[in-house]
C-alpha cells in the first residue's frame, strides 16, 4: 500500500506504510492517506460476526501495512496489542460499543497500542532511539505513554497544559517514568501543540534526534480504529450481541438481524469517525454515522451549510473533544471529495454541556448505566438526530469512548459513586513526576537535550 499527502500533487508523493507512520506528517504539511480502502474478501465480510477480534484486526490492517510488516509479525502484533475486549451491549433502547477496556480506559488505547508495536518492529536493528513527541489535552498522552511504555528503542515525551488535565490523566501521563517523560507546560493545549510543531521544524533538533509524532493524524493510529467498527457491525448483523446489560434494546433501535448498523461517534479531531468510514468503505455492514460534537462544531456546521471554518476551541466538560480545527477534516475531504457523498454517510450534530449533564443523570436514572461526558454527547446527539430527521430503522450503537470513572469529577455529582476499574485504581496510586516548563521553544529544546 502506498500513502499520499492530502495536499500536493498526489502521485508525486507516494510513500510506504513505514515512511508514512514513522514521519507522521507529509513533508508538505499534509496528512497521509492510503491510496485505496481495499474491500474485505467475501469470506471475511461474511464472517465478521463470528471471527475473533484479533482475527478481524489482522484482516483489516493487513492490506495497509503490506509489505512492510509481514503476516506472521502482524499476527503476533495484534495478539499482543488487543488483549482486551470491545463489548457491544444493550443499554436501554440502544446498543453501546464499550471501547474503554484498555489500560488507560479510553478508546485511544486501540490506536496507541498498535502504533507502539508497529514502530518497535519498523525500527528494529536501528541503534538510535526513536523519539516520540506528543502534545495532549488529556487522553492521548496517557494512551501513548502506556502504549510505548517499556518498548525498546523508543523514547516518549508528552507535553500537557499544566493544571488543565484531570488528576487521573496526569498520573496516566506522568506516573510511568522509564522511557516516558512528561512536561507540564505553563500554557494551553494549543501552546503544547505549537511547541511540538516548532520542535519538528527545528533543523538542529532533527539532526540530534530521530523524531516522530503520535497524535491521531498518524495513519498507524487511525487504521487500527477501523477494527472495532467492523467487529461490532458484524456482531449486530448476525445478532450476536455480547451480553444483556441493562434491559433489551426496544423500539426503533432494535438490533434486527441482517440490518446494517448506525454508529454514533463522539467526535473531536475526527480520527475515530474517519476510521469508521474506512470500515464502511471496506464493506463492513454499516448504514452510516452520526458525528456528535460538543459546542466545538466546525464539522457539523460544514455538513449543514457546506462552508468550513476552522475556529478556536471552547472549553467543555467533554474536553477530549474540544477541537476547533479538526485535523482529520483534511482527510475526510481528500477521500470523499464531494459534500454530497459525505452527507450520505454522516450526519453531524452538536450537544451543549447542559444537555450532556442532563443525559448523564437521566440515563443513569432510567437504566443504571454510567455514561462519561464524551459518550453522553454521543447518546444525546443520537436522540437529537432521530428527533429531527426521518432516519431509517436498524440498530444504533453509541461508541463509549471513555470509562465514566475517568471523568468522575463531572459524572459522580450527577449519578452517585462509580465503580472504578482495576486499570484506573492502579493509575491513581502512581505519583506524577513531570518537569514544568514555560510555553517557550527554548525551554522545550533544553528539556530534550
Ligand atoms: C479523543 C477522544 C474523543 C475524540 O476522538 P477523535 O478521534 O479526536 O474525534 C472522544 N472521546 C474521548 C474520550 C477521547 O479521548
Amino acid at each position: 500500500m502506498l500513502y499520499y499527502s492530502t495536499r500536493k500533487n498526489r502521485k508525486a508523493t507516494g510513500v510506504s506504510f513505514a515512511a508514512a507512520a514513522l514521519t507522521g506528517l507529509a513533508p508538505d504539511g499534509g496528512l497521509y492517506v492510503p491510496e485505496t480502502l481495499p474491500p474485505y474478501s467475501p469470506g471475511v465480510r461474511n464472517s465478521l460476526g463470528s471471527m475473533t477480534f484479533q482475527d478481524i484486526a489482522f484482516e483489516t490492517i493487513k492490506p495497509y501495512v503490506t509489505p512492510d510488516i509481514p503476516d506472521a509479525v502482524l499476527g503476533d502484533l495484534v495478539q499482543d496489542a488487543y488483549s482486551f475486549d470491545a463489548p457491544l451491549l444493550h443499554v436501554g433502547d440502544r446498543l453501546v460499543l464499550e471501547l474503554f477496556h484498555g489500560p488507560t480506559a479510553a478508546f485511544k488505547d486501540f490506536g496507541a497500542r498498535f502504533m507502539a508495536r508497529a514502530f518497535a518492529y519498523l525500527r528494529r536493528g536501528e541503534d538510535k532511539a526513536l523519539h516520540i513527541l506528543v502534545a495532549t489535552s488529556g487522553d492521548t498522552g496517557g494512551a501513548v505513554a502506556h502504549g510505548f511504555y517499556g518498548v525498546d528503542g523508543v523514547k516518549v515525551t508528552v507535553l500537557y497544559p499544566k493544571g488543565q488535565v484531570t488528576p487521573l490523566q496526569e498520573r496516566q501521563i506522568a506516573g510511568l517514568g522509564g522511557n516516558v517523560s512528561a512536561l507540564a507546560v505553563e500554557g494551553s493545549f494549543d501552546d503544547c501543540q505549537r511547541l511540538v510543531k516548532t520542535a519538528f521544524n527545528n533543523e538542529d533538533l532533527k539532526k540530534r534526534l530521530v523524531l516522530s509524532s503520535a497524535n491521531s493524524i498518524n495513519v498507524a493510529r487511525l487504521i487500527p480504529q477501523a477494527v472495532y467498527y467492523a467487529a461490532a457491525a458484524g456482531k449486530a448483523f448476525t445478532g450476536t450481541i455480547d451480553a444483556l446489560k441493562t434491559g433489551e434494546a426496544v423500539g426503533k433501535f432494535r438490533a434486527v438481524e441482517k440490518q446494517p448498523i448506525t454508529f454514533c461517534v463522539p467526535s473531536g479531531n475526527f480520527g475515530n469517525l474517519t476510521a469508521g468510514l474506512y470500515a464502511l468503505e471496506m464493506g463492513a455492514p454499516i448504514r452510516g454515522f452520526i458525528a456528535a460534537t460538543n459546542v466545538n462544531k466546525s464539522i457539523p456546521d460544514y455538513l449543514e451549510t457546506g462552508y468550513y471554518e476552522a475556529r478556536f476551541s471552547k472549553a467543555t466538560i467533554s474536553n477530549a473533544m474540544d477541537v476547533g480545527s479538526p485535523s482529520n477534516f483534511e482527510r475526510l475531504t481528500a477521500h470523499w471529495f464531494s459534500l454530497k457523498e459525505l452527507r450520505r454517510m454522516v450526519r453531524g450534530v452538536s450537544v451543549s454541556d447542559d444537555n450532556t449533564r442532563k443525559t448523564i443523570a437521566e440515563v443513569h436514572k432510567t437504566t443504571g448505566y454510567f455514561l462519561d461526558p464524551h459518550t453522553a454527547v454521543g447518546w444525546r446527539g443520537a436522540d437529537q438526530v432521530y428527533a429531527e430527521h426521518n432516519v431509517p430503522t436498524g440498530p444504533l450503537a453509541v461508541l463509549a469512548t471513555a470509562h465514566p470513572a475517568k471523568f468522575a469529577e463531572t459524572v459522580q455529582p450527577l449519578t452517585g459513586p462509580i465503580p472504578i476499574p482495576p486499570s484506573l485504581s492502579k493509575a491513581i496510586e502512581r505519583k506524577p513526576n513531570a518537569q514544568t516548563i514555560p510555553a517557550e521553544i527554548s525551554a522545550l529544546l533544553e528539556a530534550l537535550s
